[in-house]
């Protein structure tokens, strides 16, 4: 029985929320605290709706320390989970070191002038985190955070030896708006129009933004869609504790239309992350775009269709080359029948809820700074079978990636 306080009442932690208040045996008290405390109400009436249970609202701004210690001293909570934006990571990281609460997020560390997606801030906390006894469990969301662990129950179940990863993220869903994006408008183009960087024979290589592309169709009648290879950041860990892998990718489904309408974006300056001048106002284009387009955690209601998220492994087994594909299939409407809200946020808010259950039952409990692949993969596999995200193994799957 923990209380545990969620900072971030965006789409995800909406899911965060209800999931959390959907096993009360561990998450005995639940505190959701944001920048914009409406929105935390809004949630904490949903909850009381859906799932029948009573949450607490508080608002913090997650930049500023000493107010998230205040709140975390006046709350004492067993865990602090971080569904904010990856901006506030270091903060709230520093805030859970002066108050004695581990720690747990779903995306990398990301300083708000450069999109670099990259561990070596967080890990640079490796030390203090040991020393003071804590655990920080970091990217406990689908991709990273699911796809770890596939990574990890793969080679543990499948494979002596891993040689190579693909991780396929595909979004089968419509919304039926010419451009919208399923997570916060900010990060997700930060990420995809970030050139490429994929691993091989022990380097990372640089290509451009959405260069590559193949067909893949996805099972159980998901449908075919072209993937793009891009990078994301589980690819830096995954490479890191894996050093057998010879080559690790990340491919993810891109309509026709939402590509169309982020190259017109970027040529015109739009997805711009540096401030420009206007009328004597400083702003930055992409948090103006976002302020224009629909807000993520709306689309809920009116997206339909199926998201497939697995890795594909090979590698060595008794000398024999192998392969195994694991995978989720994740139903956009069903999510909005649970949780009210669609697939991406779900597919996030899902593993959020389980790495805290793993860190507060004591499954997985280690002082230090941690990547999902460095824990044991068995009981979180478990897990996701029993909160929403089923998931299913092909050995030896008849198609062949680049
Ligand atoms: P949203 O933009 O929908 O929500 C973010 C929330 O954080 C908002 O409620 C926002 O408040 C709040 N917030 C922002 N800044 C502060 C602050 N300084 N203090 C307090 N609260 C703040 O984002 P999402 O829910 O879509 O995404 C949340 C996180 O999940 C992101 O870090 C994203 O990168 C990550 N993610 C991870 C995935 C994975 O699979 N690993 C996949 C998808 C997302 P306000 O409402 O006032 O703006």
């Amino acid at each position: 029985m923990s209380r545990v306080l969620i900072i971030g009442a965006g789409g995800v932690g909406q899911v965060v929320a209800h999931k959390c208040a959907q096993v009360p045996e561990v998450f005995s008290e639940i505190t959701l605290a944001s920048r914009t405390e409406s929105k935390c109400k809004l949630i904490a009436a949903q909850i009381l709706e859906k799932q029948g249970r009573q949450i607490a609202t508080a608002q913090v701004d997650a930049d500023n320390v000493p107010e998230l210690v205040a709140l975390i001293r006046k709350l004492e909570p067993a865990l602090v989970i971080n569904v904010a934006l990856p901006y506030q990571d270091l903060h709230i990281m520093d805030a859970c070191l002066e108050t004695g609460v581990p720690y747990l997020d779903t995306a990398n560390y990301e300083p708000l002038d450069t999109a670099k997606f990259e561990y070596k801030w967080q890990w640079a906390y490796q030390d203090r985190f040991s020393r003071a006894g804590l655990m920080a469990l970091l990217g406990s969301g689908f991709d990273p955070g699911a796809t770890n662990v596939f990574t990890a129950w793969i080679k543990k179940h499948y494979f002596d030896e891993i040689h190579t990863l693909d991780i396929i993220d595909v979004n089968g869903g419509n919304h039926g708006y010419p451009f919208a994006t399923n997570f916060n408008p900010e990060i997700n183009i930060r990420e995809v129009t970030a050139e490429c960087r994929h691993w091989e024979n022990g380097a990372f290589v640089t290509t451009d933004a959405m260069s590559l592309k193949q067909g893949f169709t996805c099972p159980e009648g998901v449908g075919t869609y072209n993937i793009y290879r891009m990078y994301h950041e589980e690819l830096e860990s995954l490479t890191k504790n894996f050093p057998t892998l010879k080559k690790a990718q990340f491919w993810m489904s891109f309509g026709e239309s939402y590509l169309k309408h982020l190259e017109v974006l970027g040529n015109v300056g739009m997805t711009r992350i540096d401030p420009v001048e206007f009328q004597g106002q400083q702003i930055v284009p992409i948090q103006f775009l976002k302020a224009l387009l629909p807000d993520p955690s709306t689309l809920g209601p009116r997206t339909v269709g199926r998201t497939c998220i697995g890795c594909h492994v090979t590698g060595l087994k008794d000398g024999k080359p192998r392969k195994v594909f694991v995978y989720n299939i994740c139903d956009h409407q069903a999510c909005y029948k649970e949780v009210m809200s669609q697939a991406i946020s779900y597919t996030t808010g899902v593993p959020a809820m389980i790495g805290a259950k793993m860190m507060l039952e004591g499954k997985w409990s280690a002082p230090g700074v941690w990547n999902m692949e460095q824990m044991d993969p068995d009981p979180f596999m478990e897990d996701m079978n029993r909160y929403g995200l089923p998931w299913t193994v092909i050995e030896e799957p008849d198609f062949n990636l680049v």
